[in-house]
């Protein structure tokens, strides 16, 4: 790892908290692996309930001053956070890579575009205004304003370990609220160079903590404190749902960015080239461990032939291997089992009738590398078809109209992202009205900004991320009633 990096001290192998750099307490580490070669980076701390509990402490504290400072002023730290970030882009596309195996390129485009939060919220907070409401019986006048929760929790996923951070913490702490940070025991290394920065341009101590380590205990001490004001959470249906019961007997405020099955639909009337386009960047990115990826291409029948060619050619180009390698356009999986999930997906669809066109099985290059796959006929009973694939993994069928399209689409617990190919602007209209989805691209993919509130609906969760949405997460509306003024 020290060899990779220009700046050794990005690389951090100690947890944040209350501005002291620290092992556990019983000095117990968990390891972390370059999912590329199986070789071992290094190691974190292994905390637990105590360091937990310190870094809420921590955060606790620190909220009366920081929650204090104006807008301006908080602002001012998260636009150096921000410069810090670009100034040292190449080391942390680096560490990105090592631990997480998506490809440089892609790494430096997760770092970008995570650390456009910080601009866009420290911005934003500035123009939280509260209202005069119109009086609403004589004598009294009505009034509103924003203020900050409190301590905000985050617990984040592997597969976007840098983008994360700034997405829950840029708008957290633009608000006035202080941040414990529990990131994915995969990928601790992002959470705490970006600490390392934090640091460097002098946000307060306690402010920002990160804590690894023990999903379990950290989860437990976090979701049950009474100074825990919200949590936000991204990673698996399941553990959202587990963290937003325990945080039910606390009230608290809780956002989950969950697990999705975005369906992708091609119109007769589209752009091939460019749906094919948008299908192979969507679904092959991170080499598909990403929420929003396709998990269903659902492609009218007169136009099936044509995407499927289009699409297998770009497969074709695909090249994998080790994300640090220039040529490199998709990486590894995360770990054996996200390997044999996946597999396990293909043989069940395979068993079942669908046909292979490309792939279906690990890549020669062994490991965690899977071969991008391209399979047709999917059936709405093929697990394939209701699961997360979570992969490389292309799953095509086709469909008659516009009504059979929309009942596959929605026929599924989940409703975070989903997709449109059409030029019909009408029909536009309709699919957005009649997609039980969160989010939905048109002829364009590119869902995720500081700009926009990204999230779902059904199983994949609650609250927003981005836009004026996201900072209001944070926050909640006082409102105070003026009487005897005549
Ligand atoms: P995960 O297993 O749910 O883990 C996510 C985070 O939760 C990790 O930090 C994990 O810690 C922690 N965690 C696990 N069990 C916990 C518990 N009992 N208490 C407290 N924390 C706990 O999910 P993942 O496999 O890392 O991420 C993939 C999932 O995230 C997919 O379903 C994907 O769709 C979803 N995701 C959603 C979005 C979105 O915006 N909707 C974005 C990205 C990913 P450890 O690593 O230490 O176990």
């Amino acid at each position: 790892m020290h060899r990779i990096l220009q700046d050794k001290s990005l690389f951090r192998p100690h947890c944040l908290i209350n501005g002291q750099w620290r092992d556990a307490a019983d000095k117990s580490v968990l390891n972390v692996i370059n999912p590329a070669n199986g070789k071992q980076l290094g190691h974190v701390p292994n905390c637990g309930a105590e360091e937990a509990r310190l870094a809420v402490e921590a955060a606790h504290t620190a909220f009366t001053a920081w929650s204090a400072k104006s807008p301006q002023e908080r602002g001012a730290y998260l636009h150096a956070w921000e410069q810090a970030i670009h100034a040292n882009l190449e080391d942390l596309a680096r560490l990105l890579t090592l631990e997480q195996g998506k490809p440089l390129a892609e790494a430096r485009g997760e770092i970008l575009q995570g650390a456009s939060y910080f601009p866009w919220y420290a911005e934003e907070a500035r123009r939280v205004s509260g209202e005069v409401v119109p009086g609403f019986r004589q004598g009294v006048q009505a009034l509103t304003r924003h203020a900050p929760v409190g301590v905000a929790a985050a617990i984040t996923p592997w597969n976007f370990p840098m983008s994360m951070i700034p997405r829950k913490v840029a708008p957290a702490l633009a608000a006035g609220c202080t941040a414990i940070v529990k990131p994915a025991s995969a990928t601790p290394y992002s959470a705490l160079a970006m600490a390392e920065l934090a640091m460097r341009v002098g946000i307060p101590a306690g402010v920002f903590n990160v804590i690894t380590g023990s999903a379990g205990a950290i989860g437990s001490v976090i979701t049950e404190s009474p100074l825990v004001r919200k949590l936000s959470f991204t990673g698996s249906t399941p553990v959202g749902k587990t963290l937003a019961a325990q945080c039910g007997p606390t009230l608290k405020r809780v956002s989950l960015e969950l697990g999705g099955n975005a369906p992708f639909i091609v119109f007769d009337d589209a752009d091939i080239d460019l749906a094919a386009r948008m299908a192979l960047g969507n679904k092959f990115r991170n080499a598909g461990q990403t929420c929003i990826c396709a998990n269903r291409f659902l492609v009218h029948k007169d136009v099936f032939d044509a995407f499927v060619r289009r699409l297998l050619q770009g497969i074709r180009e695909l090249k994998v291997g080790d994300g640090l390698k220039a040529d490199t356009t998709m990486g590894p999986l995360i770990n054996a089992e996200a390997v044999a999930h996946v597999d396990a997906l293909v043989r069940d669809a395979l068993q079942n009738g669908a046909c292979r066109i490309a792939g279906g099985q690990a890549h020669k290059l062994g490991g965690n590398f899977y071969e991008p796959t391209l399979l047709t006929g999917i059936k709405p009973d093929m697990r394939i078809f209701r699961e997360e694939i979570f992969g490389p993994v292309a799953a095509v069928m086709s469909f008659e109209d516009e009504e059979e399209a929309v009942a596959l689409a929605n026929d599924t617990e989940y409703g975070l992202a989903s997709y449109v190919c059409t030029r019909d602007m009408a029909r536009t209209w309709r699919l957005w009205k009649s997609l039980q989805y969160g989010m939905v691209g048109v002829n364009d993919a590119g869902l995720a900004s500081a700009e926009t509130p990204f999230g779902g609906v059904k199983g994949s969760g609650m609250g927003r991320e981005g836009g004026r949405e996201g900072l209001l997460e944070y926050m909640e509306t006082h409102y105070a009633l003026l009487g005897g003024i005549g």
